[in-house]
């Protein structure tokens, strides 16, 4: 396989702040570094380097994203805001998505690593591509930056492709461990795009992405949310996607499908409360490119999301961009042999019941 690989070290420039954990510094709040900063990523692009997978990679040049392309999904007065904070040398693009000097370029080559990606392999220049962009895109709103998002990469990189490459059918898996409430909310009348999103139950955003989220109108049965119980492991996110990602892919049969490749479901990251390891995150990986192969000739783009384990994320993604790749480097996952003993990694009955659901509501929205 011939895989894409986005990357820009501008994209590690992404000024997050002085802060704790997610909070800004001030008051109670002693300085401290944000947990959306680049440690996670540019060692993930380093692992990626030292293993030798990245010289195996086919380099895709990204570009910003014009401001077109960002108003296919974002309103006009946003983008102008955060262009204006940008220039005024930062701001808060809405909730808890703080930015500095630069961050709007840096946000549009994000969102136009995406679409780059998605053009190499609607192109057949590559089979399948990996986007590892910064700022995140996938809790972004049409008129509000929310959870370290800015613009919505993923979003705005799929309406390109419906738009402008005639793309018909879109889907959009993302394992993030947080809900993908901005992809969601850009497609959920559109019966074109079925965003799944199987993240940690009743997290971020507050109170959205439950079972009974479907879409409304045209685009009604064509939204999945699988809310796991925190805790969930590897067992519980294969049976998510045995038995609601996977039927639902082969129900709606699309021609091209994104992966919001978050990696916050790791077994230390200091913002999940999940389990999976690197091995895990490839078996998903490897079910979604069987789905694509039977779909799309194996068209799959992914676009980086979360991941704040510095020590860890590193290794999930390398497994995520092997499985891309069709083949393993060297490199052992050393963490494996704690992680994959952890108590409860199996499925467990009460997190089963939450598929279960998942899959009953499926069966009916899918039916038709
Ligand atoms: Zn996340």
């Amino acid at each position: 396989m011939t895989t894409g690989f986005v990357f820009d070290e501008r994209y590690m420039w992404h000024d997050t702040g002085s802060a704790a954990a997610f909070l800004p510094a001030g008051g109670s709040i002693q300085p401290d570094t944000h947990v959306e900063n680049p440690e996670p990523k540019r060692r993930l692009r380093n692992l990626l380097d030292v293993s030798g997978v990245l010289e195996t990679l086919t380099d895709v040049e990204p570009r910003p994203a014009t401001r077109e392309e960002l108003e296919r999904f974002h309103t006009e007065a946003y983008v102008d805001r955060i262009a204006a904070e940008s220039e005024a040398g930062g701001g808060d693009a809405g909730d808890l998505t703080p930015f500095g000097s630069d961050s709007y370029e840096i946000a549009r080559l994000a969102a136009g690593g995406v679409i780059e990606a998605t053009d190499a392999v609607l192109d057949g220049t590559v089979d399948d591509a990996y986007a590892l962009v910064r700022p995140p895109g996938h809790h972004a709103e049409a008129d509000l930056g929310r959870g370290f998002c800015v613009f919505g990469n993923l979003a705005i990189a799929a309406m390109h492709a419906r738009a402008v490459r005639d793309v018909d059918r879109v889907a959009v898996v993302d394992f993030d461990v947080h809900h993908g409430n901005g992809t969601q909310k850009a497609f959920y009348d559109d019966p074109n795009v079925l965003p799944i999103s199987v993240h940690q139950a009743e997290y971020y955003p507050p109170g959205e992405g439950g079972v009974d989220e479907i879409g409304e109108g045209d685009g009604e049965g064509y939204t999945v949310n699988v809310p796991l119980p925190p805790g969930s492991g590897v067992g519980a996110y294969e049976t998510v996607f045995d038995r609601v990602v996977i039927p639902a892919l082969d129900a709606f049969e699309p021609d091209l499908i994104y992966l919001a490749s978050g990696v916050d479901g790791g077994a230390i990251d200091p913002m999940g409360r999940m389990m999976l390891h690197s091995e895990g995150y490839r078996e998903l990986t490897e079910r979604l490119l069987d789905a694509a192969e039977r779909h799309c000739d194996g068209r799959l783009v992914a676009a980086h999301e979360g991941g704040y384990s510095s020590a860890y994320a590193p290794f999930s993604g390398l497994a995520i961009v092997e499985a891309l790749r069709g083949e393993r480097s060297d490199v052992e996952d050393p963490f494996m042999p704690v992680f994959e003993e952890m108590a409860y990694q199996e499925l467990q009955p009460h997190q089963e019941t939450v598929i279960e659901e998942a899959a009953a509501i499926l069966d009916v929205a899918l039916r038709e």
